[in-house]
């Protein structure tokens, strides 16, 4: 039994984005008292896409959520790869119940919102007062062993183990970790969600298309059980660089984007007239080795920030939660379950963050190779979507 159930703090996880509602969820179960610190004032993801890898919906079937998740899912049938200049396909790849055989569980695509939902109402249910919300972290005192957090409102608290999971741009990583800089890509992502019922037929098959050509990207999918189209689109060498969910993008923008598209990749673009469209510019940064020190530790963004061109940085987050409620509640003293939880992440996450910066730099390669797809694509996809809570743990 782990001692950090004696201790008289609680298990503190700042930031309640997907990695700390999973973080949340995996210590409560393991009945350890936990708060959790956001510095936003109320719950609100904005209305964008997220797929789920099997090796994340696994997890959360495991805590007992895959009920409803897959009421709140569409689960594609196909992958379509298309050349976006001539119309021509690429490639197209069985997913449904191919992915959902060979990996245990299906590939989902659903609204960021509905997933947010899920995991805080699960927080909730497990622990109503788990949440202090608009405690936005500014700094860390004292000993490594014994932090203090201090907050912008000017509370302070003690926790018996801090977890930080508070993003790309963590606070704890930049006061007590590593603080770099990060590199702007010079490629933005665009996106937005469009309702079914207003889109022609063509949208509504259960399909993933991906239409690739002179160095951008237009992607889209059916979720919320196909009620509506997410539309993702990467575009490179470009100068503006805000990182941020709520950046508004113009229908301009993106049709100047894609001039040289056929009209069949583009038709989708016009749905958006009248409609919200965010940006997002794309930074890298650079792996962390180190992801504890004394009672901190690092998890999700915070630990592996990386370009989302594989869909997997929420998956890392909710594998990486697995394994530190796993471990916190196998090891009796938390330094020996914090360095099983390093040796278990971090060559996985390092893996998967610098797979994802490849596959972002094939994607913006000029010229279409169809070799580049599916050379080593199914050995990738393989050993992104294999584990699950057993071989995580085991
Ligand atoms: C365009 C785009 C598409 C993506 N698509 C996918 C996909 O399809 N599949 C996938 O798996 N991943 C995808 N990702 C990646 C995924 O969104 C992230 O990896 C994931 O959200 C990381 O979760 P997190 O909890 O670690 O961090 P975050 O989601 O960033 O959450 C951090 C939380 O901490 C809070 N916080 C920050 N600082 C503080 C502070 N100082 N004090 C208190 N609270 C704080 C924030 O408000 C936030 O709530 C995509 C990313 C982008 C940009």
């Amino acid at each position: 039994m782990s001692t950090l159930r004696d201790e008289a703090a609680p298990i503190a996880v700042i930031g309640a984005g997907l990695g700390g509602l999973a973080t949340a969820i995996g210590l409560l179960k393991q009945g350890f008292r936990v708060q959790v610190f956001e510095q936003a004032d109320a719950f609100g993801e904005v209305g964008a896409g997220i797929s789920l890898s099997p090796n994340a919906s696994k997890i959360l079937a495991a805590w007992g959520l895959g009920e409803p998740l897959a009421a709140m899912a569409s689960v594609p049938l196909t992958g379509n790869i298309m050349n976006g200049l001539t119309g021509e396909l690429i490639q197209s790849q069985p997913l449904g119940e191919v992915l959902e055989q060979l990996f245990g569980s299906p590939y989902y695509q659903v609204l960021r919102p509905d997933l947010h939902a899920l995991l805080v109402g699960e927080v909730r249910r497990l622990a109503p007062d788990a949440f202090r919300l608009g405690c936005r972290l500014v700094d860390i005192e004292g000993p490594e062993e014994a932090p203090v957090l201090v907050f912008a409102n000017g509370e302070r608290a003690a926790a018996s183990l801090v977890i930080g999971a508070d993003g790309a741009r963590s606070v704890v990583r930049a006061r007590r970790f590593v603080d770099e800089p990060a590199r702007f890509t010079g490629h933005i992502a665009f996106r937005g969600v469009l309702p079914m019922a207003e889109l022609p037929a063509q949208y509504h098959a259960p399909r993933s298309v991906v239409w690739l050509g002179d160095r951008r990207q237009l992607v889209h999918y059916p979720l919320d059980n196909g009620r509506a189209l997410n539309v993702v689109a990467f575009v490179s060498d470009v100068s503006w660089d805000r990182e941020g969910w709520q950046e508004r993008a113009e229908l301009s923008e993106l049709r100047e984007a894609f001039a040289g598209f056929c009209d069949e990749a583009t038709g989708v673009l016009e749905h958006f007239e009248g409609r919200e469209l965010y940006k997002w510019a794309l930074y890298d940064r650079e792996p962390v080795d180190d992801w504890v020190r004394g009672r901190l530790v690092l998890l999700g963004d915070a630990a592996h920030p990386m370009l989302p061109y594989l869909g997997q940085g929420a998956a890392m987050a909710i594998e990486d939660a697995w394994v530190l409620a796993g471990v916190l509640g196998q090891h009796e003293a938390p330094a020996d379950a914090l360095a099983d939880y390093q040796a278990r992440r971090v060559e996985r996450a390092r893996w998967v963050l610098l797979e994802s910066r490849e596959a972002g730099r094939r994607f913006h390669e000029p010229g279409q190779d169809e070799s580049r797809f599916s050379d080593d694509a199914a050995m990738r996809t393989r050993e992104l979507f294999a584990p699950g809570p057993a071989s995580l743990l085991g």
